[in-house]
Formats: C-alpha cells, sequence, structure tokens
C-alpha cells in the first residue's frame, strides 16, 4: 500500500466495438457508443459517443465519425486512445475531487493482437492508468453473469457484440476454446441495409437499419410474441424520391438468416472442439449468450432448435462484460492471473 493510495480511483472499462461502459462502484457511469468524430483538417478529436454518434451518417465537410474498434480490431490507435481518455473524462468527476490515477480493468475484445493490446495498454496509461489490467471479454462476460470460472466445471459463453461474436468454452479460470467471427450486430445492419435494396428497391441509413433490428429484429419467423410492423422511411432506389413502408420482424428474419447460420456454424464448430469432459458439462448447463446481439428476438429458440442444448439469455445482456471488470476488480487478488 502506497501513501497515496486512497487517491486512486478503481474504474472497469468494457472497450466494445459498438459500445463502452465504464462502471465505478459498482454503478455504470458511462454508456456510450464507440464512435468519435475529428476535424478532418485537424485530425484533431472533436466529439465522442452520444455526441459523435449525432454528427455520424450527416457527412459534413469538415468532420468525419470513427469507430475505431469496428471489427474488433483498431482501427486508428491515435482516435482509440483520444476515445479511451475522453470517455473516462465522462465519469461525474465531482466525487473525487482530488483523485489524480486510476486502477482499471479493461475488457478487450479476445481477437485482438498483441500489438492492440499493448496500445490499449499504452492509451490508459496515458489517461492517468497507474494499475492496468486486461481482461479477454468472454471471461468477463463469464464472470459478469454469474458464472463460477474457477470451477472445473466448463462453461460456453456466447457473447454478440456489434463487431464480433466471440464462442468461448471456459474451466478452470482457462477459457479452453475461443472462437471470434466477424459477424455480429454491424453484419445483421448491413444485411437489412442490403434487404432493403433488393426487396424493396429502398434506400434507408445505417441508423434506420439499427431501427430495426431493435424494434422488429428476429432470428425466427414464428415469434410466440411478434412485435408490431414499423414503418421506414428511405428513398427509392430508382427515382430517388422519398418514400414510406411497412416492415415486419418475418422479414428481418429473413434478411438475418445467412448471418445468423453462420453465428450457428461456429456455435457447433465451438462445441466440435470441445473437450469430452466439458461437453457433459455443457451438455447439462446449457449456453450463455450476452452481448447486444443476445437481444435478438427468437434467437434462444434457434439457436436450441439447432443445438439441443439449454439456451440462457442474460439479463442485461449489454452490460455482462462491464459488470465482470467490476467483480474482477473487486477480487483482483484472486482474479488476478486472469489479467494481463
Ligand atoms: P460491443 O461489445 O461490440 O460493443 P454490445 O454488446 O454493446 O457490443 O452490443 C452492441 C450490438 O448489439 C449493436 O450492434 C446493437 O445494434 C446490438 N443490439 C442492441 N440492442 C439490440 C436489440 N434489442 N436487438 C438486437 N440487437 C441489439
Ligand atoms: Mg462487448
Amino acid at each position: 500500500m502506497g501513501l497515496f493510495d486512497f487517491l486512486t480511483t478503481d474504474i472497469g472499462i468494457d472497450l466494445g466495438t459498438a459500445n463502452t461502459l465504464i462502471v465505478y462502484n459498482d454503478e455504470v457511469m458511462v454508456n456510450q457508443p464507440s464512435i468519435v468524430a475529428v476535424d478532418r483538417m485537424s485530425g484533431k478529436v472533436i466529439a465522442i459517443g452520444e455526441e459523435a454518434q449525432q454528427m455520424h451518417e450527416k457527412t459534413h465537410e469538415k468532420y468525419k465519425t470513427i469507430r475505431p474498434l469496428r471489427d474488433g480490431v483498431i482501427a486508428d490507435f491515435t482516435v482509440a486512445e483520444a476515445m479511451i481518455q475522453g470517455m473516462i473524462k465522462l465519469i461525474p468527476r465531482k466525487r473525487w475531487l482530488f483523485n489524480n490515477s486510476y486502477r482499471m480493468v479493461i475488457c478487450i475484445p479476445s481477437g485482438i493482437t498483441e500489438v492492440e493490446r499493448r496500445a490499449v495498454m499504452d492509451s490508459a496509461e496515458h489517461s492517468h492508468g497507474k494499475e492496468v489490467h486486461l481482461v479477454d471479454e468472454p471471461m468477463a462476460a463469464a464472470i459478469g453473469i454469474g458464472l463460477d470460472v474457477k470451477a472445473p466445471t466448463g462453461h460456453m459463453v456466447v457473447d454478440i457484440g456489434g463487431g464480433t461474436t466471440e464462442i468461448a468454452v471456459i474451466a478452470l479460470s482457462g477459457i479452453v476454446t475461443d472462437q471470434s467471427i466477424r459477424i455480429a450486430g454491424d453484419e445483421f445492419n448491413d444485411d437489412i441495409l442490403d434487404y432493403m435494396r433488393k426487396q424493396h428497391n429502398m434506400l434507408i441509413g445505417e441508423r434506420s437499419a439499427e431501427r430495426i433490428k431493435i424494434e422488429v429484429g428476429a432470428a425466427i419467423p414464428d415469434l410466440e410474441f411478434p412485435p408490431e410492423e414499423i414503418e421506414i422511411r428511405g428513398k427509392d432506389l430508382m427515382s430517388g424520391i422519398p418514400k414510406t413502408i411497412k416492415i415486419s420482424h418475418t422479414e428481418v428474419a429473413e434478411a438475418l438468416n445467412k448471418s445468423i447460420t453462420k453465428i450457428e456454424d461456429a456455435v457447433l464448430k465451438a462445441l466440435e472442439s470441445t473437450p469430452p469432459e466439458l461437453s457433459a458439462d455443457i451438455y447439462e448447463q446449457g449456453i450463455h449468450i450476452t452481448g447486444g446481439g443476445a437481444l435478438l428476438r427468437g434467437l434462444d429458440v434457434r439457436l436450441h432448435a439447432k443445438t439441443q442444448l439449454p439456451i440462457h439469455v442474460a439479463e442485461d445482456p449489454l452490460k455482462a462484460v462491464v459488470r465482470g471488470t467490476a467483480i474482477v476488480l473487486k477480487n483482483l487478488d484472486e482474479f488476478r492471473y486472469l489479467t494481463t
């Protein structure tokens, strides 16, 4: 214990491809899209999170928006660093007026390279991170939903985020098998854009695709509680004239079918490469799904039909990872071997 340790603040960060969350004192203090707006001329960051999101898609000659982690990799280190620093600054500060350094647990997509890990570490250290620990996302997700990761029992976690879907089998505090595919929320949006173009000769924006996915998104056409169809505005592909159409969950299920099949295949592959003793555990315990994609209607039903295993959708799946970082923070000695 150093003399000034009381000045150190513990924070947990989920650095996601779509959303960055920061937990402090067991409370989620920051929950923002992982996006920044930069000035085209100077390259300076002018907005982050929600504020940058508002600027997104409205192409502008003065600035552009960047999602530094888009495909589960760091597209631009400088921008990523500015984003991490900016997000930390968003924590309401009056609570620790005198504090000047942080002990951090940061969760990163497990697909990122060693160089990228180092870059995140450096960025965190540049952001007054006195002690920085990195944890793999599926491990944090597992801890966040309350699984006993230290037990010899095998658990499978499927985290469907923005850029990647991570499928991991965890036992005895380690990741036994890990698959990461670049099919997740962003790809679903692209599927919806494609579908609208092909089936309705209509151009829509990314935000409309996101709205469709959330409001009438589905993995199967036959839902027990189907959402009501919604109206979507876009542009006719031929004439360029604005038009409005109604869209229902059955259409979204069709649009997403191929991508979801790829996720199913990856899950099956992960099950295949799981050692037999752990397979038996998973057979009993089932599969846990986390991340924003877990909220897709009927995904559990579909995964169950494919695998015949019990499927558990995490409660509040968008916060599973950040909750995990908070638990690791509070029990750093116990979990130290998980961190790098
Ligand atoms: P990441 O960890 O990569 O930042 P998240 O776990 O935060 O990703 O999930 C974000 C993704 O989840 C986005 O692609 C978002 O569109 C999607 N998402 C959020 N809510 C829903 C919903 N209700 N139905 C389907 N997808 C959703
Ligand atoms: Mg995530």
